[in-house]
């Protein structure tokens, strides 16, 4: 029998006071990617939801495919964790990016941090009208970065199917500014 999902992740992430800035602490995945068998079990955690999601059977509309059409994956621990639930899907992978790091034509989506601002873009022909997206980042705070994340993905007809984070910091409020979008945590601390 394994151990849970949960457990192994939180017995693996290393908490990291006062980082980035004091008062904050930084959840570090990077020994939980570093782990080849917490690695499997978390990419087909983020992938599960969407799989199972009658919202994401209801749009697929005969579609065939896991539930969704491509993978996005926020900047910059998002872009592992998507490329690797995509490739193991079958899908793309698209990336959503930190301003002004795109090349070509984008839209761009701010949000609200504790101090100031910041926005995320996303190529305009990224994803395709009616296109049923799997979004996935590493960690779920304020839901600033996923809320911004969700309005690109949406304002180019792109369907979210499912939003899956590796952990949830429920003291944040994240899942509410989410909301009516549900976030799949394989945490929840
Ligand atoms: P938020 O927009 O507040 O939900 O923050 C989510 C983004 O910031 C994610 O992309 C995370 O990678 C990062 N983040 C926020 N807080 C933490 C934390 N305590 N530990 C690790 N990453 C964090």
């Amino acid at each position: 029998a394994h151990e849970p999902l949960d457990a192994l992740i939180a017995g693996l992430a290393v908490d990291v006071p006062d980082f980035p800035t004091p008062g904050v602490v930084f959840r570090d995945l990077t020994p939980v990617f570093a782990d080849a068998a917490a690695f499997r079990r978390m990419v087909d955690g983020l992938a599960a939801p969407a799989l199972s999601d009658p919202r994401a059977a209801a749009v697929a509309d005969g579609r065939a495919g896991p539930g969704f059409d491509v993978v996005a994956g926020v900047e910059a621990r998002g872009f592992l964790l998507a490329a690797a639930v995509a490739l193991d899907a079958g899908t793309g992978v698209v990336p959503i990016r930190k301003a002004g790091k795109l090349p070509r034509e984008a839209i761009a989506a701010g949000y609200e941090l504790e101090y100031g601002t910041a926005a995320l873009e996303l190529h305009t022909d990224a994803i395709h009208p009616g296109q049923r997206v799997l979004l996935v980042d590493d960690v779920l705070a304020t839901g600033g970065t996923l809320g911004a994340a969700i309005s690109l993905i949406e304002q180019l007809g792109g369907v979210v199917t499912a939003v899956s984070v590796v952990i949830e910091l429920t003291a944040l409020g994240g899942r509410q500014r989410v909301a009516p979008h549900t976030v799949h945590a394989l945490w929840t601390t």
